[in-house]
């Protein structure tokens, strides 16, 4: 069981305690003690996570919004209160601005489809970045075939900075939206939000920020920063995989047409015409992935109980740390150097492929990864083909460093 929130909290982040609510970090791998720093890619799940998906499924299963039974009370009660859940997390007004979606991927799908049918015409423009993820530049590709809208991408400095001159260059009486990345997963940027909210806001651009890898490193406000869409995805939040959710505000979300059509997501259906729920239902076309939603009310209630300020700071000392040490590596170049970073350490090895860095490491319990982290872009502009990314998540340690860099030096010997 979790102790978290049960004694006052200290300003330092009790790791081992942390530690103990994972039960998958005390299994062994290749006869290793695990060593997980593959968070980037998903997260870890504490006990009261798995505890809530297994209450639900053994105490209160039925569908949703439907029976009059107490079994779908309980379901709806359990589902809308991980709607609340999240919408304290990411601090939105109402509760009706949070829509789940399946991930992150799907958050920015339905804005780029339900927003671009409301705002986006020919030869409008959409922004992006330099640092996208896949995810945050196809939805905006698509649509720009759909609609003859261009596609214009603000480049990043060799440090992994964006050139904010150059978006500030980009951003005319035609830019309809401005999508850009909290953190980026494949250099660990952190992008100054609320100043390219302002640019954008100035231009008449709405803004979406991708937050899939920002939300479980530091508290995100989506008032303070001020942006119209946030998207989270909850196999990051050490949430179930399946499930994510939109932040959108209200106005622009009742104005927006539904993303797909399905039960739950009507008022009343006939031939001739069908009418829409309100928000949040009308984007939530069928049964929703009940138990995800449940699952994700758990995990952010337990970030909660530890506190997003303090893992930052937690994990901005392992970060300081993992810095130094991997800087020590002979021919190790870190890729993305920005000065506003966090727990994301992507780098590249003289002589090594990032593959062979992945597979050798494996060996020795270590988990990374390897390949161009679904920013190809990334790797494009650094004139690499891919790297090897060490990340960071609140239940890792100065000695999971330790045993990275002690694995690299393995690397080291069998490429000498
Ligand atoms: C992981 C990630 C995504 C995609 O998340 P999904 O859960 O695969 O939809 C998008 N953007 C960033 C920055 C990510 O790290």
């Amino acid at each position: 069981m979790s102790g978290i929130g049960v004694k006052p909290q200290p300003d330092v982040l009790d790791v081992e305690r942390v530690r103990e609510d994972f039960p998958i970090l005390g299994r062994r791998v290749h006869g290793k003690p695990l060593v997980y720093l593959d968070n980037a890619a998903t997260t870890q799940k504490p006990q009261p996570v798995l505890d809530a998906l297994f209450r639900y499924y053994t105490g209160s299963n039925a569908n949703v919004h439907r029976g009059v039974h107490l079994l779908s009370q309980e379901a709806t009660d359990a589902f809308e209160a991980g709607r609340v859940s999240v919408q304290r997390f990411l601090n939105a007004a109402h509760a009706s601005e949070i829509i789940f979606t399946r991930n992150a991927s799907e958050g920015v799908n339905l804005v780029a489809e339900s927003f671009g049918r409301l705002k986006v015409r020919a030869a409008d423009e959409i922004v992006i970045t330099g640092m996208e993820h896949h995810s945050n530049i196809v939805p905006w590709q698509l649509l720009c075939e759909r609609t003859g809208a261009i596609l214009r991408v603000v480049p990043i400095t060799d440090e992994g900075e964006l050139r904010l001159d150059e978006m500030e260059r980009l951003l005319t009486e035609r830019t309809r939206l401005v999508a850009v990345t909290h953190l980026s997963n494949a250099l660990g940027t952190v992008n100054p939000i609320p100043t390219i909210v302002e640019m954008a806001h100035h231009h008449g651009a709405a803004v979406l920020v991708d937050g899939a890898q920002a939300a479980y490193h530091m508290p995100v406000d989506v008032q303070a920063l001020g942006c119209d869409f946030y998207v989270v995805t909850g196999h990051k939040l050490y949430g179930p995989t399946g499930i994510g959710a939109l932040y959108g505000r209200q106005a622009l979300l009742e104005a927006m047409p539904p993303y797909q059509g399905g039960g739950d997501m009507i008022r009343s259906v006939t031939f001739e015409k069908t009418t829409y729920n309100d928000l949040p239902h009308k984007f939530e076309a069928g049964t929703p992935h009940i138990a995800g939603v449940v699952g994700l009310g758990a995990a952010v209630e337990y970030i909660r109980g530890i506190g997003l300020d303090r893992i930052a700071v937690h994990e901005r000392d392992l970060l300081e740390y993992a810095t130094a040490r991997l800087n020590e590596v002979p021919g190790l170049r870190l890729i993305g150097t920005a000065r506003h970073k966090a727990s994301i350490l992507s780098f590249v090895l003289d002589g090594v492929h990032p593959h062979d860095i992945g597979t050798i490491v494996d060996r020795e319990g270590v988990a990374i990864r390897t390949g161009h982290h679904c920013a190809q872009p990334v790797m494009e502009r650094f004139g690499i083909p891919a790297t090897a990314r060490a990340s960071l998540a609140v239940y890792n340690t100065r000695s999971d460093i330790d045993a990275l860099i002690r694995a690299l030096r393995k690397v080291r010997e069998v490429f000498a």
